[in-house]
């Protein structure tokens, strides 16, 4: 049988306001060609890089995250090829000390081995005109990225694809980088061979066959599709009889949805690695201790406290912790609950069922309203104190879930508190029995033949009573307690 065995290249551009060796603006989008450069990112004569310390701290801030080693001392190399994005002729990276090594995240219960990583520089931009000709835009020449690269333990396309979307939100968690594929701020190569198992488990001939790296990955979607089509590609080479003999390169086509040879693989002495001579060793004790203690809780620690502190489904904590100014408002809605629900039965505080209550709200009816008028949580007006309110007066039977759409509606627009809009609007429970019989002999009274029909034994047709007292009241009225007024009354006369 054969399997598939993945290794991951990832690039993340670095959120720092510099570029990686020179004060130029990292972030040029929306600029012209070449004006956001200088005589270091350009290559002049006689100039000298100067590393970035923000850099050099996502960098390690990554690197603990993803549970790594930190080197002592850690030094930049120059990696030597000639192309014409690159103006000095070599690339600034780092070879043989990189800043992080080792380390491991675990993915769907699979752990993925991270083998290293390290800082280094983007290249320019080639950009291909309509005249024919190839043109260079410096803009992004310098721009500081991390290159992380995973051992071989990647178990499928899916598992690929987790491990990508879960490094991405580690980025964004510890502000190192929006890593939005899309946008070419995270770039992922993916190197693949196929190997045999025998019945038993044990495996046939080389543990490691020629590999297949595939380039141009540019969405999560096609890193899935991309080893899919590889795996398939391989199969039937293997089944030919013809197993890849050497390691190639392949670039992904989004197009033709397929790989595409680009050429050989270039081997590490192709490169003539050495170390650059205008970088001073970086010693990263210091920042690493720092770094360390200012490490925020991670989205996997995260998700897990939400289940057991909150109580909220595993499912509900996962979609929540996706997307971190959601956490945060959570976490304040918590907090705030708790003060809320302190004076209440004990029956509502039933944490579970709260936070059942609250990941629905939350998670279909906010998110959707917040949707529908393109805002997200930081940027409509709802704030923590009213939503934990709102909660609280759904929990305690103060408001219905009909009435409850409504007030939501308004805070979201407006940023009321509920209770407000409760009161303004008359959307509050009517408790009041009063107030109630008053709605039930208005229904009587306008519905002459059913109450007749039910005397005659129709009994089921006290729902469409129930429904008219319901819609009379819009749906402030506990129905439980609006079928026994009911029966009361139609039986006693
Ligand atoms: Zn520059």
């Amino acid at each position: 049988m054969l399997e598939p065995v993945i290794g991951l290249e990832i690039h993340l551009q670095l959120k720092t306001k510099s570029k990686m060796f020179c004060a130029c603006a990292a972030h040029e989008t929306a600029m012209s060609p070449n004006t956001n450069i200088c005589p270091v990112c350009t290559a002049q004569p006689g100039t000298l890089p100067v590393p970035n310390e923000q850099a050099i701290r996502f960098g390690v801030r990554m690197g603990l995250a993803l549970n790594g080693t930190i080197a002592s001392h850690s030094k930049f190399d120059r990696k030597n090829y000639f192309y014409p994005d690159l103006p000095k002729a070599y690339q600034i990276s780092q070879y043989d000390q990189p800043i992080v090594s080792g380390g491991f995240l675990i993915i769907d219960e699979k752990r993925i081995g991270i083998t290293r990583a390290h800082l280094e520089e983007d290249a320019a931009k080639n950009l291909h005109g309509v005249d024919g000709k190839t043109y260079v835009d410096f803009n992004r020449a310098g721009t500081p990225l991390l290159e992380i690269v995973t051992e071989p333990d990647v178990a499928s396309p899916q598992h690929a694809k987790a491990f990508l979307q879960e490094l991405r939100l580690i980025a964004r968690y510890l502000g190192v980088s929006d890593a939005d594929m899309e946008k070419g701020q995270m770039r992922c190569d993916a190197n693949i061979s196929l190997r045999e198992r025998d019945a038993e488990g044990g495996i046939v001939g080389m543990k490691f066959h020629p590999k297949t790296e595939v380039k141009n990955i540019n969405s999560f979607r096609n890193v899935e599709r991309a080893l899919e089509f590889e795996i398939k590609r391989q199969t039937e080479l293997w089944n030919a009889g013809s197993p890849p003999s050497v390691s190639t390169t392949r670039g992904w086509d989004d197009a033709s949805q397929t790989t595409k040879e680009q050429r050989l693989k270039e081997g590490e002495g192709d490169y003539r690695y050495f170390p650059d001579p205008d970088v001073p060793v970086l010693e990263l004790a210091d920042i690493a201790a720092e770094e360390r203690r200012r490490l925020p809780e991670l989205p996997a620690t995260k998700r897990a406290r939400f289940v057991g502190e909150y109580g909220l489904k595993p499912e509900d904590a996962r979609q929540i912790c996706d997307d971190p100014a959601l956490t945060d408002f959570v976490e304040q809605v918590f907090s705030e609950l708790s003060s809320w629900m302190s004076s209440v039965d004990a029956e509502v505080k039933d944490q579970s069922k709260l936070a059942n209550l609250l990941s629905g709200w939350l998670l279909s009816k906010l998110t959707g309203l917040l949707v529908e008028r393109n805002l997200d949580i930081t940027s409509a007006k709802i704030n923590p104190e009213n939503f934990a309110e709102f909660i609280t007066l759904l929990a305690t039977g103060k408001l219905s879930s009909t009435a409850g759409l409504t007030v939501l509606t308004e805070m979201v627009g407006t940023g009321a508190d509920p209770s407000h809009i409760m009161e303004e609007k008359h959307l509050g429970r009517i408790d009041d029995e009063g107030a109630i019989a008053e709605v039930i002999d208005r229904v009587l009274l306008n519905n002459p033949d059913i109450v007749e029909r039910y005397k005659a034994g129709k009994k089921e047709l006290i729902q469409v009573l129930i429904g008219q007292v319901m819609k009379e009241t819009e749906g402030a009225v506990d129905a439980k307690i609006a079928r026994n007024m009911l029966m009361v009354k139609l039986e006693s006369n």
